[in-house]
């Protein structure tokens, strides 16, 4: 079982990081999934998703908090020219988000309701299927669909398939275009494909992805949701939540709470 939001950072505020980050590695190592943790019967996560609480996002006006973080840990370039930028977490309006959930009497305040957006980590990906060098896959034991940054030959149909444009492409060297570039993570290079990982990079160290971690309105849920006693399925049990596209079949593990 995954470790709840609220526990995560209770427990991080005590700042006993010595021993309590060790046992957060252990209880929320879900994405590690090693052979070594199995055999060793660690907790494992089998399909991992999201939950964003759109009202409760929407309380602080103009907050790019999510999205600072996001892009700042993972070396995302700051590019201005629409057409070459790069997105891993971005916000657009509901309307446009959620085309077919939309109607020409849909109140105001719904239409334009900012809606954070990201890699869905589909439970059946297009992006995986049409991949000619398998650079993109889905993690079997996490559902995580991650890359291989290494392997994409910048081909571009993973976009193509992508119903969500969830995937961005470096038309330049993005790295004279990150402000600071972080270490701690790779940087990429032009002609590849990227995109949100669901910080499976936070996730191997008992870290909530960033996104989460940073959102000062806590409206971000994320956990093993076949994990019936996790928090994120108690909320999904108490809330309405709604998915992207849901007629295509892609079967997003996003869920949005309107
Ligand atoms: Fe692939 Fe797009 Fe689904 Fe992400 S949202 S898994 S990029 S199809």
């Amino acid at each position: 079982m995954i470790i709840s939001r609220k526990k995560f950072l209770k427990i991080a505020g005590v700042s006993a990081l010595a021993v309590t980050g060790e046992r957060l590695a252990r209880n929320f190592a879900g994405a590690m999934q090693s052979e070594e943790q199995k055999t060793a019967g660690a907790l494992t996560t089998k399909r991992l998703a999201m939950v964003i609480d759109l009202k409760k996002c929407a309380q602080e006006e103009g907050c790019t908090q999510c999205i600072d973080a996001c892009h700042r840990i993972h070396n995302v370039p700051v590019i201005d020219d629409r057409n070459h930028e790069i997105s891993w977490i971005w916000k657009d309006e509901f309307k446009h988000a959620f085309h077919s959930a939309h109607n020409e009497y849909t109140a105001k305040h719904i239409e334009h309701l900012p809606v954070l957006l990201l890699c869905n980590h589909c439970g059946n990906p297009p992006c995986v299927r049409v991949c000619p060098t398998k650079a993109t896959w889905k993690r079997e034991a996490d559902g995580i669909v991650v890359m291989d940054w290494h392997r994409c030959i910048g081909c571009r149909y993973c976009m193509a398939a992508c119903p969500y444009g969830s995937r961005s492409f470096n038309w330049t060297d993005p790295r004279p275009n990150i402000k600071e570039v972080n270490v701690d993570f790779p940087t990429r290079t032009k002609g590849v494909v990227e995109k949100c990982n669901f910080c499976d990079e936070r996730l191997a160290k008992g870290k909530l992805p960033a996104c989460v971690e940073s959102c000062p309105q806590n409206a971000l849920f994320f956990g093993d949701v076949d994990d019936a006693g996790s928090e994120i399925r108690q909320v999904l049990a108490s809330e309405f939540a709604i998915r992207r596209k849901p007629e295509l079949g892609t079967n997003p593990e996003v869920f949005y709470i309107v």
